[in-house]
């Protein structure tokens, strides 16, 4: 039996980014970028007006300062998208509107609110220093400089800054195919009358969800009955249009528990076999070339846990995001907590931001068979080998999982993201 931290070092070692290729910007949502990209031209490539007020030169309006104001001659009027053909002379001013181009000449502005007009005049009340009001071409991002890093996940401002630099498509990571086999005599799919001793195979659409909240790709195998043959060529076929292969089920050292010896037979290499914590022990991981293959256990919960240790990291650094951690933060205990044992436990929990610290109260039943908890839960306690029992107020470390629970409507009220944005 391995331990946990070294299971782990284990799976990152061995997940490494997929090739890349070009995307369309549009698509590009959720991708990870495979290189860095470097400004063609400044952003904004020119001199421009934060709003709508008048421009002309700071050097006319020193006398404003100590007499009565200063009177411009306005000689133009310059919209957003459209420039001026002329300078600027000495003793002129231009009305401009908010984006628009300062003319050459020109080199502050003022604010409507802040001036007063009469026919073709302008009074400035006050002196303008050079360059006051006026956006410099670059501000935002300067010409020639790296301005997204590879291993950046592509979210809304990213895809912006790279429109705002005319890119069309983006070099990415490409995202993991992630293959989803069943094992187990005894399920049946969603659809069909179940059978005396038959359950319906849940874990299916458990890790399908899974997989998409995570990046990934699923792909649904089918399902197999406990058959050494069937399940290794299962595997093998499985690998020729995945990145991964994950099994549900037969993991355990029971008689029918064929996922070891199918998964060798497929030729897969063993990481591990069997991991120290709870709920979980029953996990293999091995390596198939470059890809990777789970073999999870068939209780629900077990299966979503080891997903969430093992599964995620893998997966998030296939995809081209090599730093990707776990979240874990400090909570306090809300109720006592009477769990412990011998091995690492991760117990399915209610976590939520309270007067300035997370407080992490468990969901009611923690079985690898219930997978019910986990409806209410946001978050999984960790509780170390010979740790516990906890009294109400102690600190405990938890692991949240903001993409994968974040959508459970129990939790829409509480102040969740706020915080972590800080801790972060
Ligand atoms: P196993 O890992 O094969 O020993 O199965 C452990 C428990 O999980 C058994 O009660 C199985 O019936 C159940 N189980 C196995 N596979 C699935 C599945 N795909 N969906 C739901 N339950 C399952
Ligand atoms: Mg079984």
């Amino acid at each position: 039996m391995i331990d946990y931290h070294e299971a782990i070092r284990k799976v990152r070692e061995a997940a490494k980014p997929l090739d890349s290729r070009e995307i369309a910007l549009d698509c590009a949502l959720g991708y990870v970028l495979s290189r860095d990209l470097v400004s063609k031209f400044a952003q904004p490539p020119f001199d421009r007006s934060p709003f709508d007020g008048y421009a002309f030169y700071a050097g006319d309006t020193k006398p404003a300062g100590v007499g009565e104001g200063v009177e411009l001659e306005i000689v133009g009027t310059i919209p957003a998208g459209e420039t001026s053909v002329t300078a600027l002379q000495r003793g002129q001013a231009v009305r401009i509107f908010t984006g628009a181009m300062v003319p050459a000449g020109a080199d502050a502005v003022a604010a409507q609110e802040n001036v007063s007009v009469r026919k073709n005049k302008l009074n400035v009340l006050r002196e303008y220093r050079p360059g006051e009001n006026i956006v410099k071409a670059g501000e935002d991002i300067k010409a020639g400089r790296m301005f997204l890093r590879r291993g950046c996940l592509l979210g809304p401002s990213e895809l912006g800054v790279a429109a705002s630099q005319g890119f069309t498509s983006l070099p990415v990571y490409r995202k993991p195919v992630v293959a989803i086999l069943s094992s187990g005599s005894e399920l049946a799919e969603v659809g069909n009358k179940l059978g005396p001793g038959q359950i319906y195979n849940s874990n299916r659409h458990t890790l399908e969800a899974l997989v998409r909240l995570a990046g990934g790709t699923p792909v649904y195998q089918g399902r197999l009955p406990d058959e050494l043959d069937r399940l290794a060529t299962g595997i093998t076929r499985a690998f020729a249009s995945a990145d991964i292969v994950l099994t549900t089920g037969g993991v355990s050292v029971g008689d029918h528990d064929l996922i070891p010896a199918a998964a060798a037979m497929a030729g897969t290499k063993l990481l591990f076999h069997r991991v120290a914590m709870k709920p979980g022990t029953p996990l293999l991981a091995a390596l198939y070339g470059e890809k990777l293959f789970f073999g999870l256990s068939g209780n629900p919960a077990a299966c979503l846990v080891a997903f969430l240790q093992f599964v995620l990291p893998a997966l998030k650094i296939m995809s081209g995001l090599v730093n990707w951690q776990h979240q874990w933060v400090e909570a306090v205990t809300g109720k006592p907590l009477e769990k412990c044992g011998n091995q690492n436990r991760f117990l399915s929990a209610r976590t939520v931001w309270r007067e300035g610290r997370f407080v992490a109260e468990l969901a009611l039943k923690q079985k690898p068979g219930v997978l019910s908890t986990l409806c209410t839960a946001n978050s999984l306690i960790f509780l170390p080998a010979g740790g516990g029992p906890f009294s109400a107020g102690q600190t405990i470390r938890v692991q949240l999982f903001p993409e994968i629970f974040g959508n459970n409507p129990l939790f829409q009220t509480c102040n969740y993201f706020q915080p972590l944005a800080r801790i972060i």
